[in-house]
């Protein structure tokens, strides 16, 4: 057997406790009245006039308004008016039984808890003993008719009543719901005040009729019902105004990235909004239940286990506006039964969808974050031997070359296997994988914890090395490593020797990691011609040396004399084949050394002051082409690539926009490609160089994406229209299964952020088909043409293929086997405004 005081809590004991000790003192002051009674002479009008007030103070009890906190509903009444108007018109002890007599039979008849019935009963007799103690201790007696002392004597009768309801209700309503006293008092004092006048009021009129003419007792009804009415209209406008500002609050409290600080802000604010014992989120993909009472989370966990609160449940679905998206439930308990009214639903609708959206943005910010992650990885590592890849390689020496005060020398030490490729072509790609493994493995074994091992690609790999005393250690070092690979392998039982050959550079003056890289390569090339196995780099011997092209003035030569050139390399759409337009890539003609490649001028331009003039010079003839593809009937957007330089400066954007302006070309038809670092993106003035580029309606593109840190940071910053997915990712896409998965996300990434995304470099059908399937819908490469002179490419699009000009290849859907998920909208991302991040569909 349970004991009738299990299960209960602190709080109701004490309402118990309270709720009896009122009763005791209601009984005590019942009998005293009942023993005055029996010695006072009651007359017929004394009888006739307790029944009707009786009967008054039923009706006041039933005539109420009601006030839900949590599951218990508080009904306030007019019953103290009843009972105060009586004091006025019979003895005081009749006044007491009478009163308590009518408030029991209508709260008898209404039926609330018996705690609540007690509850009422006797404090409607304490009222109206505390109402007559004070009557009797101002000597009043009801003989009295000067009209201005009765209304006095009444009016101090129920300022004693009023104070007395008080003191008697707060304290239970406290307990009931564990709200705290102090609170309950404030809320809605103005309200209680007016409320207390106007009855007041009312029981002055009524004086004044009694006195009158008792008849007129008759219009008092209507008056207190209208009295009734608007006070029960203001309490309501009154809830619902402060209802919505508690939902606004609410929803945009709710405005935050972080999920967790979405399901706690969302829990413990809906406890307070729907005055709710417990408050339970469902997130349904995620298996997560979050609940939370009185302002703290009590539970988060897995979802399935029960909540301890039995009564009512009332569910709300977590889905969008447009019910398409569906996250989950969030569920309001009470501890008793508890129907919500109107606004009420429709607030928790409301709130519902707000949190539905919510925890939405905060599931994609999170799947954001996720991707960087994922892709500063894949972007720094080679998936097969885990070891640096050329990338890291690149941005850890360029550190080490820049640190002003790195003690020793830093050095490079280029390896290449011999004759891999026989090993791979007769043993498989399988063998040659385990080969490759096994030499990364030896490798790092035989380097020292400072050095960096990466695999640059294929069979060749390269040793960073530190802090060297004196540059000749370098091919001290460079001897223990290629000794480390001259042990056979072992793959798969067989045994295999290698050879390398390894060449060593210490760092140059200048040129930066690039030219390390460069003078390691001639090295190597020389061991491996001289057929030694290592080789350090001699200047003399360096035919190729960059430097001297573009030391002695040649820069501002090349740009006054027109040396720069542009070819045009068309972006074409993989299914149909149609060229969508076209990138511009700069070329030297040099005078003696002929044709040379962006990349081994670009830096140097751009360290020699004259990159405005180059980058104008560039943009210049890639909008004449672009105006004379558009007179042929090729209206094509042109793509030029941007300096990271560039964006620091200031001027830059009205250089672009003075040339568009000048060859009378639309902003939004000219797309800027980016490459983004680390540092610049966090330069204030790259950001207002950008933005006013957007803002002029210039496109911008993120170029190579996926192998920079900081793809996602800057996308979060400024939101470009256009991902190039760089060309690495698609050479290994068919070997590697990272490489694809990273397509499959930039792409993924694409589609949710509403951006064009172009796969660079597609060389071959396969791929083409590979990345059409997987959803992208445009590509650049050899597959579709090389870099063309202006005129080349218009002759080669009015040529087209199989006859369609305008294209440079058949469609895909012509052989009827490859189906396309989905397209990439090009849409203009709209931002949302608290996260700067582009508003993310479901
Ligand atoms: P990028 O912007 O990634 O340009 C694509 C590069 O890939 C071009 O090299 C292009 O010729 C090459 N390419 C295109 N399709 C294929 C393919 O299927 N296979 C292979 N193996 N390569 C392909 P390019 O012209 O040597 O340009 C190299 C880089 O120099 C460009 O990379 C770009 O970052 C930079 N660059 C070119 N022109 C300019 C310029 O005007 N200004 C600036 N700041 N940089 C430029
Ligand atoms: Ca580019
Ligand atoms: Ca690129």
């Amino acid at each position: 057997m349970a004991r009738p005081d299990e299960g209960k809590t602190e709080a109701e004991r004490q309402l118990t406790l309270h709720v009896g000790l009122v009763c005791v003192v209601a009984t005590a002051a019942a009998v005293v009245a009942l023993y005055q009674l029996v010695h006072l002479d009651l007359t017929g009008g004394d009888l006739t006039r307790s029944i009707a007030l009786a009967f008054t103070a039923a009706l006041g009890v039933r005539i109420n308004w009601r006030i839900r906190i949590r599951a218990t509903v508080h009904a306030i009444s007019w019953s103290e008016t009843a009972i105060v108007l009586g004091l006025a018109v019979a003895p005081a002890p009749l006044v007491v039984l009478t009163t308590g007599t009518g408030v029991a039979i209508a709260l008898l008849s209404m039926k609330p808890s018996p705690l609540k019935t007690a509850f009422g009963i006797a404090k409607s007799m304490l009222l109206a003993a505390g109402g007559g103690v004070a009557l009797h201790t101002l000597g009043w007696s009801p003989q009295d008719t000067d009209l201005r002392h009765v209304i006095g004597m009444i009016g101090l009768a129920y300022v004693v009543a009023v104070v007395l309801d008080e003191l008697l209700t707060l304290p239970v309503i406290a307990m009931a719901t564990g709200t705290p006293l102090r609170r309950l008092f404030w809320d809605d004092l103005g309200l209680r005040l007016t409320s207390a006048l106007a009855r007041f009021l009312l029981i002055a009129v009524t004086l004044v009729i009694l006195q009158a003419d008792p008849r007129l007792l008759l219009a008092v009804p209507p008056l207190v019902l209208s009295l009734h009415l608007l006070y029960s209209n203001q309490v309501k406008s009154r809830t619902e105004q402060q209802a919505w500002q508690r939902l606004a609050r609410t929803t945009d409290a709710l405005n935050v990235v972080d999920l967790d600080k979405v399901l706690t802000t969302a829990v413990t604010q809906a406890t307070e909004l729907f005055s709710a014992d417990e408050v339970e989120i469902e997130l349904r993909d995620a298996g997560r239940t979050v609940r939370g009472a009185s302002g703290t989370i009590t539970y988060d966990g897995p979802a399935g286990t029960p909540s301890e609160i039995e009564g009512t449940v009332l569910p709300a679905r977590l889905e969008g506006h447009d019910r398409t998206a569906d996250v989950g439930m969030l569920r309001l308990r009470f501890r008793g039964p508890v129907r919500l009214n109107e606004r009420e639903q429709y607030t928790l609708r409301t709130f519902a969808s707000a949190l539905c959206t919510a925890v939405r943005n905060a599931q994609a910010y999170a799947e954001l974050a996720r991707v960087a992650d994922e892709h500063a990885h894949a972007a720094s590592h080679d998936a097969l031997t885990g070891l640096a890849n050329r990338r890291q390689l690149l941005d850890r020496g360029t550190e080490q070359l820049d640190a002003r005060h790195a003690e020793g020398v830093t050095a490079l030490v280029l390896i290449d296997l011999n004759h891999f490729k026989e090993v791979n072509d007769t043993l498989g790609h399988a063998a040659g994988d385990q080969v490759l493994m096994q030499v990364a493995d030896r490798l790092r074994a035989a380097a020292r914890d400072e050095d960096l091992v990466a695999r640059l690609g294929g069979d060749e790999f390269a040793v960073l090395m530190r802090a060297l005393p004196a540059p000749a250690i370098a091919a001290h070092r460079a001897e223990t490593l290629l000794g480390a690979l001259h042990e056979p392998l072992d793959v798969d039982g067989m045994r295999i020797s290698v050879e390398a050959s390894g060449g060593i550079a210490a760092a140059p003056a200048s040129g930066g990691m690039p030219e390390l890289l460069r003078r390691a390569d001639v090295a190597m090339y020389q061991a491996k011609r001289a057929g030694q196995r290592t080789a350090t780099y001699a200047p003399t011997r360096d035919t190729a040396d960059l430097r001297r092209l573009t030391l002695g003035g040649e820069l501002p030569r090349a740009v006054a004399d027109h040396e720069f050139t542009v070819n045009f390399q068309p972006l074409v759409d993989l299914g149909s084949g149609e060229v969508t337009g076209a990138e511009a890539l700069a070329r030297w003609h040099h005078p003696r050394h002929g044709v040379i490649d962006p990349l081994r001028f670009i830096e140097a331009v751009e360290r020699s002051g004259m990159l405005p003039a180059f980058a104008e010079a560039i943009l210049d003839q890639a909008l004449v082409a672009a105006v004379t593809w558009r007179t042929a009937g090729f209206d094509l957007p042109v793509s030029v690539n941007v300096s990271p330089r560039s964006l620091l400066d200031a001027r830059f954007p009205g250089a672009v926009l003075a040339r568009l302006q000048a060859h009378d070309f639309p902003p939004d038809r000219l797309v800027l490609e980016l490459t983004e670092t680390l540092t610049l993106s966090q330069l204030d003035v790259v950001d207002r160089v950008l933005s006013r580029l957007r803002d002029s309606g210039i496109r911008l593109a993120l170029d190579d994406f996926g192998t920079g840190y900081s793809s996602l940071s800057l996308l979060s910053r400024i939101p470009v229209h256009e991902l190039k997915i760089d060309r690495s990712f698609v050479t290994a896409m068919e070997s590697s299964a990272e490489a694809a998965a990273v397509i499959r996300s930039t792409l993924d990434l694409g589609r949710s952020l509403d951006l064009a995304v172009v796969a660079e470099g597609v060389e071959s059908e396969p791929q083409r088909r590979a990345l059409w399937s997987l959803g992208c819908a445009a590509g650049q490469g050899h597959l579709f043409a090389r870099p063309l002179p202006a005129g080349a490419l218009l002759a080669a699009l009015q040529r087209g293929s199989g006859g369609r000009p305008g294209t440079l290849a058949t469609p895909l859907h012509d052989t009827g086997s490859v189906i396309r998920l989905s397209t990439p909208g090009r849409r203009q991302p709209a931002r949302n405004r608290s996260t700067g991040l582009p508003h993310l569909p479901a």
